[in-house]
């Protein structure tokens, strides 16, 4: 392998790593932090709580971390919009949000909407709309074409979100011409940034409905929103016709799902729930282990639904999301160590 292969494949996957702010429960609980971040050489430590521990601090390393202080732009400005500016130059990209439930991964995608102050809390996906559709408004020499689809991955079943029939599942299939592909996917035609977040909200809304209990029904599924982008120039006479994939990934909350007692229907989600994430992370450690020649994307509905959109020509981001609580130590320990596998 050619050196330039090599830093091809690292320069793929960026790895990040987020801790939100002690919340006010938390603080009144009086936990201690076990969180240190240094965000300008990208370093967190974590400390174990338990004073006789013989082994006290792990330090970790990566692309970028941000902490309780960063803003939602900060991540936006610096990690995600390169990646949202390759789609519209015609590649594809991937972003999951992945941790513990609890730690901010739909703060970090979607954002929270009850800003009292006119602070801007939109997290990624409408950001990324905002992007797409203001370098449209600005491109003159082009022509775009912009759909989205909104699916969920729920004990490796597959839910259009964006159908009104909230039981139908939908089948993986696969062609020559197309790749991989959801049959019968919807997908709607987007003209503004209004007209797709009327998409979201839509799949939002039918991502409720039916779930008894919607914290732990979107803790245990996977809720990706795609965007496709066709470019056609409009300049010359040949009709060429680009086209750049964003696929956001809301992924199941990372904590051990296999508490002791769980049975039948419970124990089959929760390791059908574990595979997918660990089959996930498989994926993107093959991706960025130069010596490494098979990446096991068909080990999941997941990673065989992405699979034109990691690795290749594609960039793939994961923002890895933990709590800087003391009692989080185990689970924020163990997703520090999944995505340190990722680099
Ligand atoms: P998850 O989707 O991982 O279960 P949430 O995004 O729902 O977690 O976040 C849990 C709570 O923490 C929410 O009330 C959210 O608003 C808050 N929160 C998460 N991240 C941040 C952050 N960076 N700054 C402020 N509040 C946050
Ligand atoms: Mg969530």
């Amino acid at each position: 392998k050619s050196k330039r292969e090599t830093s091809k494949k690292q320069e793929c996957v960026t790895v990040v790593v987020r801790c939100r702010p002690m919340s006010q429960k938390e603080k009144n609980m009086g936990y201690s932090q076990v969180i240190q971040m240094w965000p300008d050489q990208g370093t967190i430590l974590i400390r174990n709580p338990k004073e006789d521990h013989k082994d006290p601090v792990k330090t970790f390393t990566f692309d970028a971390v941000y902490d309780w202080t960063s803003k939602q732009e900060d991540l936006y400005d610096e990690t995600v919009r390169p990646l949202v500016e390759s789609v519209l130059n015609g590649f594809n990209a991937t972003i999951f949000a992945y941790g513990q439930t609890g730690t901010g991964k739909t703060y970090t995608m979607e954002g929270c909407k009850t800003a009292k102050d006119d602070t801007d809390e939109r997290g990624i996906i409408p950001k990324s709309f905002e992007q797409i559709f203001t370098h449209i408004s600005r491109t003159t020499d082009k022509q775009h074409l912009v759909r989205s689809s909104y699916l969920e991955i729920y004990q490796e079943e597959i839910r259009d979100l964006l159908d009104k029939d909230t039981k139908k599942r939908y089948e993986l299939k696969e062609s020559k011409e197309i790749g991989v592909y959801v049959k019968g996917l919807r997908s709607f035609v987007c003209k503004s940034v209004k007209e797709i977040e009327h998409v979201m909200n839509v799949g939002n809304r039918n991502r409720t409905i039916g779930a008894t209990d919607m914290n732990e029904h979107s803790s245990r599924s996977h809720a990706i929103f795609m965007i496709t982008v066709e470019m056609s120039d409009l300049n010359t006479s040949k009709s060429q016709v680009r086209v750049g994939k964003l696929n956001l990934v809301d992924l199941a909350g990372s904590e051990r799902q296999t508490k002791t007692g769980a049975t039948g229907d419970r124990l089959k989600e929760a390791s059908k729930i574990n595979l997918s994430l660990s089959a996930l992370g498989n994926v993107i450690s093959a991706l960025v282990d130069e010596k490494c020649q098979y990446i096991p994307y068909r080990d999941s509905k997941l990673t065989r639904l992405l699979q034109d959109s990691l690795g290749g020509n594609s960039k793939t981001l994961m923002v890895a999301n933990i709590g800087p609580a003391s009692y989080n130590y185990d689970e924020s320990l163990t997703t520090l160590r999944y995505a340190n596998r990722a680099k």
